[in-house]
C-alpha cells in the first residue's frame, strides 16, 4: 500500500523515523510520498529519499508558507524539480481558512508553480481549504496540468466541480470520522480511477487511532479500510485500485 501524501520531514515523524517506517511496513504500507512545503523542506525531503528508496517526494510551496518565500527565489524550484527523487510539484494552492499569508501572495506563488508544472509536464498536488472556486479558477488558466486535490474534505458540489475539471482527489483520516457522512457520500460517488488514499501525517489521525495525536503512514490502512467499506471493496481491492492510481498519476515505478 502507498501513503500518497505524508510529511516525514516534520519533526514529529522525523524524530522517530525508523520506528515509523517499521510500523508502516508491519501494516503493509511499503511506499510513501513525502511532501516538501517550502524550499528548505524540499531539500530535506529529497535528502530523505536518497537514503530511503521506497520514499519519493513532491515538493513545492504550500500556501501557508508563501509568506516565507520571495518571488525571486521561486525559480529555484525548477532546479529542485530536476532531482530524480521528485515526482510532482506541490503541495500548492490557496488556503482561506488560515491567514498566514495574504491572498495576493498565495495567488502569485500558486500561479508561478502552475506555470512551471506546465513547462515541465509535472503533476501537481493541490492544497485547497475553503477556496475551491478560486483554486479551480486559477487552474483553468493552466489546462495541461494534471492535479490531485489532496485531503479532500469539502461538499458534494465541490467534489463535482473538481471531478468535472478532470482532477483526482485524495482522502485522509476525516473519512473515518463519525460526523463525516457527506464526505463518505463523496467517496461513494468517486470514479474508481480518480481516488487516492493518504494520511497527511502527522496531521489528521484516522479512527480508530485518533487518540494518538501524531498520525503516521501506517494508518493509511484505516483510511483504505473505510474507503473499501464504502465502495464495497476488500482491502486488497482498495489497495490495488488506489496503488494503480498513484503509480499512474505520479509516474511511480511499480
Ligand atoms: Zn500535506
Amino acid at each position: 500500500m502507498i501513503d500518497s501524501h505524508c510529511h516525514l520531514t516534520d519533526p514529529r515523524l522525523r524524530s522517530q523515523l525508523a520506528d515509523v517506517l517499521a510500523r508502516a511496513a508491519s501494516h503493509g504500507v511499503t511506499r510513501m510520498i513525502t511532501i516538501g512545503t517550502d524550499l528548505d523542506d524540499a531539500r530535506e525531503a529529497i535528502a530523505l529519499c536518497k537514503v530511503l528508496p521506497n520514499v519519493r517526494c513532491a515538493v513545492g510551496v504550500h500556501p501557508n508558507h508563501t509568506q516565507n518565500v520571495e518571488l525571486s527565489d521561486l525559480p529555484l524550484l525548477r532546479e529542485i524539480q530536476a532531482d530524480p527523487a521528485v515526482l510532482a510539484l506541490g503541495e500548492m494552492g490557496l488556503d482561506y481558512f488560515h491567514h498566514f499569508a495574504p491572498r495576493e501572495k498565495q495567488f502569485a506563488v500558486f500561479e508561478f508553480q502552475l506555470q512551471l508544472a506546465t513547462e515541465l509536464g509535472r503533476p501537481v498536488v493541490i492544497h485547497s481549504r475553503e477556496a475551491t472556486d478560486d483554486t479551480l479558477a486559477v487552474m483553468k488558466k493552466f489546462p495541461a496540468v494534471r492535479a490531485v486535490f489532496h485531503c479532500f474534505t469539502g461538499t458534494r458540489e465541490e467534489a463535482r466541480k473538481i471531478l468535472d475539471a478532470g482532477y483526482l482527489m485524495g482522502f485522509t483520516g476525516p473519512v473515518t470520522f463519525k460526523k463525516s457522512d457527506e464526505l463518505r457520500e463523496v467517496v461513494r460517488l468517486m470514479p474508481q480511477d480518480r481516488l487516492l488514499v493518504e494520511t497527511d501525517a502527522p496531521y489528521l489521525t484516522p479512527e480508530p487511532m485518533r487518540k494518538q495525536k501524531t498520525n503516521e503512514p501506517a494508518f493509511v490502512r484505516y483510511v483504505a479500510e473505510e474507503v473499501g467499506r464504502i465502495k464495497g471493496w476488500t482491502l486488497e481491492q482498495t489497495d490495488a485500485i488506489t496503488t494503480a492510481n498513484a503509480e499512474r498519476f505520479f509516474g511511480l515505478k511499480k
